[in-house]
């Protein structure tokens, strides 16, 4: 065999090895791009997923030296997705100008702002995954949770988890994320919050907007209001509304 040929070979092995359980959701397309992200991050072993949420699937990945990283890919979907990534994008100043032609397009706008969102941050010290890449409508990002198993979600929590630390640390998390990263998430809930080694982790912030939006407001008042109901339901003594919002300085 020649020397070309060997190292083709390999790459073929090491291809047919990188998925530790075959997912038939994902298309050809998928696959090879999952395989492009893998060579470039030394990713060797793709688990089966996490979770399936509606507009996203979340895989486990280890890397050559031992990292986990989540591979969140965003599904060429559904119009109400389509619609989703319409409504947030219009109006956001650093998505003027994407004219998404088709649904694929708008995926990739949808995972692409994601990074964006989870990059500023994770760069203004709010308690996120570390973004790491971004690939068409593939997202990788630091794996919150032990050894390929995920952290449970704040709403997973047992009750006697669930305490008066853990919520003003995540009120802390929505006003870091007003005041230095200039976003409001707009999807804030149990369901979008991990909890691992009790520190909470701010996470699905595609939808996430700049401050300068128009509902941005709006938007912070719903967030607060859903972790102030959480934490009450669990018993828990809550800030007052009105209390936290005086901790926003615009
Ligand atoms: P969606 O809700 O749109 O499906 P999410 O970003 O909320 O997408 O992710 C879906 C689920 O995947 C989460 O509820 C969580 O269980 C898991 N998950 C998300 N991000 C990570 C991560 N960085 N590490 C481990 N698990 C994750
Ligand atoms: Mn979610």
């Amino acid at each position: 065999m020649s020397r070309n040929k060997r190292r083709k070979e390999e790459k073929r092995i090491k291809d047919a090895d990188l998925f530790k359980v075959v997912d038939s959701t994902l298309d050809t397309r998928t696959y090879s791009d999952l395989y492009y992200i893998s060579r470039k991050l030394n990713i060797k072993t793709i688990y089966g997923a996490v979770s399936a949420g509606k507009e996203a699937k979340i895989y486990p990945a280890l890397t050559e030296s031992e990292e986990w990283y989540a591979v969140k890919i965003y599904y060429v979907s559904t119009a109400s997705s389509k619609r989703a990534i319409e409504r947030y994008t219009f109006g956001d100043p650093r998505f003027e100008g994407v004219r998404a032609s088709n649904t694929l397009k708008l995926i990739e706008v949808w995972a692409k702002k994601e990074f964006k969102n989870l990059s500023k941050m994770y760069d203004s010290g709010v308690s996120v995954p570390k973004p790491i890449y971004v690939h068409k409508n593939i997202l990788i990002m630091e794996f919150i949770g032990d050894n390929g198993i995920r952290a449970p979600l704040l709403k997973e929590l047992r009750s006697e988890d669930v305490n008066e630390d853990l919520y003003k640390t995540i009120i802390d998390q929505v006003v870091i994320m007003a005041n230095k990263a200039e976003l409001v998430h707009g999807d804030l809930s149990e369901y979008n919050i991990m909890v691992f080694d009790g520190k909470p982790y701010i996470i699905d912030v595609s939808q996430a907007i700049d401050l300068t939006h128009p509902n941005a407001r709006e938007f912070l008042v719903r967030d607060i209001r859903n972790i102030n109901s959480f934490f009450m339901n669990n018993g828990i003594n809550v800030m007052s509304e009105t209390e936290i919002l005086t901790r926003f300085i615009k």
